[in-house]
């Protein structure tokens, strides 16, 4: 274009008559069009313009045609203007084009990113929704099952009340399913004042918006009552409007129950508190008060709030109580350990808040709590208790001391009664052995009577004060217990056999031959006991069974049992009857008579026994008096029990009694013996028994026959077997009998009766005597008749005897015993008369009275013992006193006496004691 426009100014300037140039020009601007840049082409059109100019100035200088030229030149100018402007004008509308194009697609872009924006926020949306949907299903899940899984129930209502959801829990309780419940209002489903007080509770909640809780008080459809929680809270919209009431409700029966329960208890317990008598404290562990009761402010002087807080020991105990108590509530607290103090009550000197000391019975409780624990102290004034307490002892002292006095009393009023009694009793069985008429026997038999019943209420009496005053001593012997217990059974089978009573005993046969103790304290129990079966019962029969009930090395217990068939006890006077002068019949009119001793005595003993005394009783049926003693084993050992010689062994033994009782005990004792027993309960069952015994059965051997059998008694029994046509009449036969009646022994012979037995049976005599009839009757073909074996009465050969007796009444009853058997008696009228007598002749034997004016027996006898240490001699000396007492006898064997025999004298007594002292003595 450069080299267009050159040559177009070339042209110009060289031909200046021509327009190519000007065309050239005009060529150069429509190329420059080509170009998008408008400024390119005024450029062009410019520097055309420039050269047109200059084409111009150079025609200047040519003279002709110069105004056509420039003419030329100038519309040249124009029309390259024009097209350059018209090419700008076009290149602009292009380039505006080209520009809105650029924007137009500019935009589009612009739109189609926003479109795909959009489109993802779409997705993103859609990926939202579905999100929010689950999260809103597991959601619902989960409340549904919070809701229905939550011990509660759940509904939900609009404003106007209507239910609008109900938990399946609420459903049920209504016995509906939802679609019935909802829509329902509170009118629809409870009673009228039920619904308006849920109505107004609701409208609490919607008038207010804040939460409600109460309980309430229901009754279940069973009628039961029940409680429960209730909390209403406001339902609102997304907005937050309120749109209803949303209530959740829970049983609380059992919580509010225990709640009322505690909140009683408590009640009770501050008013026990508070009105108790006694003071109560709690402290803490350190021994703090924590708090206390009225009766502690009264007891202590002191205020509540004055003393809370300090520490209980400091404050009322003093000196050695308090450290006592720290140091226990210190072991407590460490090792648990109770101490000396606590769960126990006892007396400590306690302080008033002001200073004043008194005695206080504390008891300390400890109470474990969640943390530590405290205590509860309990406390009681016991200073005016202490007082009484402390008279009474005093009181107590001085009426021991009284009925010691009076035991004293008793015991000396006793010794002073026996002595006369010693005369009446021994005089009047002298008499009775004299010639005497129907009516002075009689007369003086009543005496004996009144006499011995006389003399048995001083022995109760002496024993009963003796006991009281705790002087009661024991012996302690061996002793032989079946043989002891036979003979004081023996010396009451008379009064059994005079009331027609059977009188049986029974042995254990474990029992140890020997027993230690003391003989003449158990006899008092069983004659007591056995004296009061036979006083009480009309008919039938009284039985003694004694039983091993216990052993150990050193000791057995015997329970013994006499059971009667009497008129029985009842049972509102079983306690009272072993009180002291205490009986049954107590009214003026008493059939029987009696002090009312005897079984406290006897329990008493007993007791003292180591053991007890009891009854059992039925009014018309009988009685059974059990007592228990534990005895030592004896010291000696038992010469060996008699035994069946073995051939006698497996001997057939027909028993005949009409007393069951008897039958059993002698069943027992000849099975024992391993002799076989047959029974028969009366003559002609044991008859026909003897009768029917078949060859290949062995022969009956031995008879052992009762007495006394209602129709057929012994005796006519025995006829009928010794009867010379009876096939029986070689069988030996013992009779038992009760009652020893001198013809007894006559009659026996007569009949051929081995041996007569007085009842209950000892059981080493019947042993013998059952050994003596079988051997005799093997050696003889014959029946011979067996010296009776009642007990002799011991009288010794004539003796030469020294009787040192103060009293006349009492040497006249010695001299009538004695010299009725042939003895020769010297009297001695006190202790020196006695030495002096013996220093001057020879006796085979002294009785000295223990009580006697100058010297007494025992001084005497000690004189008399220190001569004979010189002469080497040993007179036997036979103490008689009318001291009952147990530690006499001792001083009489310590004081050297052989023997001792009590007044008031018995015969059998005196010879027995006369033949033992020989014994010793030789
Ligand atoms: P006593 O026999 O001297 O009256 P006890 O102390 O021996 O005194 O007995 C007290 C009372 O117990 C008797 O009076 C009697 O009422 C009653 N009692 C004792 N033993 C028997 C018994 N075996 N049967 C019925 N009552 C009895």
């Amino acid at each position: 274009m450069v080299v267009l426009a050159l040559v177009a100014f070339a042209l110009n300037v060289w031909v200046p008559d021509s327009t190519a140039g000007d065309l050239l020009y005009v060529l150069v601007i429509v190329l420059t069009l080509v170009q998008p840049r408008r400024g390119f082409v005024l450029a062009a059109a410019g520097a055309v313009t420039v050269l047109e100019v200059l084409a111009m100035l150079q025609l200047a200088f040519q003279e002709e045609n110069v105004g056509l030229l420039l003419t030329n030149h100038v519309l040249a100018l124009v029309a390259i203007w024009i097209v350059a402007w018209l090419g700008t004008a076009h290149a602009g509308l292009e380039s505006s084009l080209e520009q809105f194009r650029d924007q137009a697609q500019r935009e589009a872009q612009q739109q189609e990113a926003a479109l795909g924006h959009a489109q993802s926020q779409l997705e993103q949306a859609v990926a939202d929704h579905h999100q929010v949907a689950q999260a809103l299903q597991f959601s619902e899940g989960l409340y549904t099952s919070l809701v229905e899984n939550l011990p509660v129930h759940v509904l939900r209502k609009d404003l106007q009340g209507r239910l609008t959801f109900a938990s399946q829990s609420f459903c049920r309780l209504l016995g509906l399913n939802l679609s019935e419940v909802e829509g329902r209002t509170d009118h629809d489903l409870y009673p009228a004042s039920l619904a308006d007080k849920y109505r107004r509770d609701d409208l609490q909640v919607i008038e207010s918006g804040e939460p409600f809780k109460t309980i309430e008080q229901h009754q279940r459809s069973d009628g039961s009552e029940m409680f429960v929680e209730v909390m209403k809270t406001a339902v609102r919209d997304v907005q937050g409007n309120l749109i209803g009431v949303q209530g959740i409700f829970w049983d609380v029966t059992d919580r509010e129950r225990a709640e009322v329960e505690l909140r009683s208890s408590e009640a009770r317990m501050r008013a026990i508190f508070n009105s108790s008598m006694d003071a109560m404290i709690f402290v803490d562990q350190d021994g703090r008060m924590v708090e206390l009761n009225r009766a502690a402010e009264v007891m202590f002087s002191c205020r509540r709030r004055d003393v809370q807080g300090a520490e209980f020991a400091e404050v009322f105990l003093s000196g050695d109580s308090r450290a006592r108590l720290q140091d226990s509530l210190l072991r407590y607290a460490g090792a648990g350990e109770l101490g000396s103090l606590i769960g126990r009550r006892l007396e400590l000197t306690m302080m008033r808040r002001h200073g004043e000391e008194f005695y206080g019975e504390i008891a300390l409780q400890p109470i474990p709590l969640q943390r530590g624990a405290g205590f509860a102290i309990f406390i009681r004034d016991v200073t005016e208790r202490r007082r009484y307490e402390a008279a009474l002892r005093q009181a107590k002292e001085v009426a021991e001391a009284a009925s010691q006095a009076k035991s004293l009393f008793v015991a000396n009023m006793s010794h002073e009664i026996r002595t006369p009694m010693n005369a009446i009793i021994g005089m009047t069985d002298l008499v009775l052995e004299t010639l005497l008429n129907d009516t002075q026997r009689t007369y003086l038999g009543m005496v004996q009577e009144s006499a011995e019943s006389l003399l048995s209420i001083i022995n109760d009496i002496l024993d009963f004060s003796k006991i009281e005053a705790g002087k009661l001593d024991l012996e302690c012997v061996d002793f032989d217990l079946a043989e002891r217990l036979a003979d004081a059974l023996r010396s009451l089978s008379f009064r059994a056999a005079s009331k027609n009573l059977e009188l049986a005993c029974h042995v254990d046969d474990n029992l140890p031959a020997l027993v230690r103790g003391d003989p003449h304290r158990l006899r008092q129990i069983i004659v007591n006991l056995v004296g009061n079966a036979i006083k009480f019962t009309p008919q039938g029969e009284v039985v003694v069974e004694v039983q091993l009930a216990g052993e150990d090395a050193d000791s057995v217990t015997l329970h013994f049992a006499v059971t009667d068939t009497g008129i029985g006890i009842p049972p509102e006077k079983l306690a009272m009857i072993f009180d002291p002068f205490e009986q049954v019949d107590s009214s003026t009119t008493r059939r029987y008579g009696g002090t009312g001793l005897g079984l406290s005595i006897s329990k008493r003993l007993a007791e003292i026994h180591g053991g007890r005394l009891w009854v059992e009783s039925a009014v018309g049926k009988g009685s059974t008096f059990h007592f228990t003693v534990r005895l030592a084993r004896a010291t000696t050992t038992a010469a060996p029990r008699a035994s069946l010689p073995p051939h006698l062994l497996a001997a057939p033994v027909l028993i005949v009694d009409d007393n069951a009782t008897n039958r059993r005990i002698l069943e027992q004792t000849f099975l024992h013996w391993q002799m076989q027993p047959l029974q028969a309960s009366s003559a002609d069952e044991a008859w026909q028994l003897l009768l029917q015994r078949t060859p290949d059965e062995l022969d009956v051997r031995l008879i052992v026959t009762d007495c006394n059998m209602p129709d057929v008694d012994g005796f006519m029994f025995a006829e009928r077997v010794r009867a010379a046509d009876s096939p029986f009449r070689s069988i030996p036969i013992v009779m038992l009998t009760s009652s020893d009646r001198p013809d007894n022994g006559a009659r026996c012979a007569s009949l051929g009766i081995a041996a007569h037995l007085l009842k209950p049976v000892k059981q080493s005599e019947l042993l013998t005597t059952v050994v003596r009839a079988l051997e005799s009757s093997e050696t003889s073909s014959t029946t011979t008749t067996l010296p009776v074996a009642a007990p002799p009465m011991a009288s010794p050969r004539p003796l030469r005897i020294l009787l040192a007796e103060d009293s006349l009444f009492n040497q006249q009853v010695a001299i009538g015993i004695l010299a009725k058997h042939g003895h020769q008696l010297v009297v001695a009228n006190d202790g020196q008369e006695a030495i002096d007598t013996i220093a001057a002749g020879e006796f085979d034997l002294a009785l000295i009275d223990v009580q006697m004016p100058e010297v007494d027996g025992l001084e005497a006898t000690a004189l008399i013992r220190a001569a004979e240490r010189v002469t080497g001699r040993h007179l036997p000396i036979v103490a008689m006193t009318a001291h009952a007492m147990k530690g006499d006898r001792e001083r009489c064997l310590e004081a050297g006496m052989d023997d001792y025999v009590a007044k008031p004298i018995r015969a059998a007594e005196l010879f027995a004691a006369i033949q033992r002292a020989l014994a010793t003595a030789r």
